[in-house]
């Protein structure tokens, strides 16, 4: 562990690099809400520079070994550790074959300087809604492995976010790891991002869908929203509806109509409400026929 000085423009911090979570844990522990997870720090840096978040101690986890990991198992599935970039997501062979939308996620995120230090965990603890990685994850029914001082717990991402930069991630946590089961036969997955520019934007609305369909039956649905509520969200009533159902024009219309009723968007400067219920149900019929395309 070393510590240093601050950074002008910012208020002076304690920096520490502990070399194991168990480390890093202890640290969360002593300094309570003064201190503060250092991942890529490309969320936290800009927080700290407009004084968003003003953490007595930042705590650098870069040198924590093993949680640059990752790992496929055609059984277990992928096994993701949080500091695993969004570079190496979109250009990984084994993401970009089982975990599509994953990828296409990572590839949409910012600028390629910005990927090569953005992690996986970062932008899940950080829990925008507009944030790109967390539909496809929920969708692909992803869990985090987080530890704390009484252990290790499994959490679903489903439950993992609570509302805008809010998840049940404890004070003296450390999201460690994710779990994503490997997709059966007849599995397609897309994610399509809507912003106003084509890079360096934030989704406006994004939609994650994961489909099996078997003998042209829907037999798994998973269509996730992003930026249209204070958490990602599942439709629900979109997939009820598809679920067990042969693919057909009426029944996607149906669900795109469905997705439209789940969504619970807010105005704000990038999009009106209206424009965004609307966009999901553009985006939703888009992803399901690409899918349904992607299984033939
Ligand atoms: C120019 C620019 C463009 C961007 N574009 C996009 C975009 O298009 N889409 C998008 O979704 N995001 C975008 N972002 C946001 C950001 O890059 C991502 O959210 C990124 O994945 C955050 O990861 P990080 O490792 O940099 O997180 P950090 O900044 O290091 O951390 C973010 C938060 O998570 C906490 N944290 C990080 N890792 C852990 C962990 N393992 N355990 C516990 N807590 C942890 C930190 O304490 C902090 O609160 C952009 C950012 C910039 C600067």
């Amino acid at each position: 562990m070393t510590a240093s000085a601050g950074v002008t423009n910012m208020k002076r911090f304690e920096y520490c690099e502990p070399s194991t979570v168990d480390e890093a844990v202890l640290l969360l522990s002593r300094f309570g809400s003064k201190g503060n997870i250092f991942a890529g720090g490309t969320d936290l840096l800009v927080e700290m520079r407009e004084h968003i978040r003003r953490p007595d101690h930042v705590i650098n986890i870069k040198k924590v070994r093993g949680l640059d990991q990752l790992a496929f198992d055609e059984r277990a599935g992928l096994r993701c550790g949080a500091l695993v970039t969004m570079r190496t997501i979109e250009t990984s062979p084994v993401v970009r074959e089982h975990y599509r939308s994953l990828a296409s996620a990572a590839q949409e995120l910012g600028s390629v300087q910005v990927r090569n230090r953005a992690t996986l965990g970062g932008n899940v603890c950080r829990a925008s809604p507009s944030a790109d990685t967390l539909p496809p994850l929920i969708a692909d029914q992803a869990s985090a492995v987080l530890q704390g001082p009484e252990g290790t717990r499994l959490v679903a991402l489903e439950d993992f976010f609570t509302g805008p930069g809010r998840t049940v991630l404890g004070g003296n946590e450390v999201l460690t790891e994710f779990r994503i089961p490997a997709p059966p036969p007849g599995t397609a997955k897309v994610y399509i991002k809507h912003g106003r520019r084509k890079a360096m934007e934030l989704a406006t609305v994004g939609v994650a869908v994961t489909v099996t369909i078997a003998d042209g039956t829907f037999r798994h649905v998973r269509i996730v929203l992003g930026a249209v509520a204070p958490t990602p969200i599942r439709t629900h009533r979109a997939e009820g509806l598809l679920l067990g159902r042969a693919a057909s024009r009426d029944l996607i219309d149906a669900a795109a109509a469905a997705a439209m009723d789940d969504a619970r968007p807010i105005t704000d400067v990038r999009a009106s409400a209206d424009y965004r219920r609307a966009m999901v149900g553009v985006l939703t019929k888009r992803a399901l026929l690409d899918a349904i395309g992607a299984t033939r």
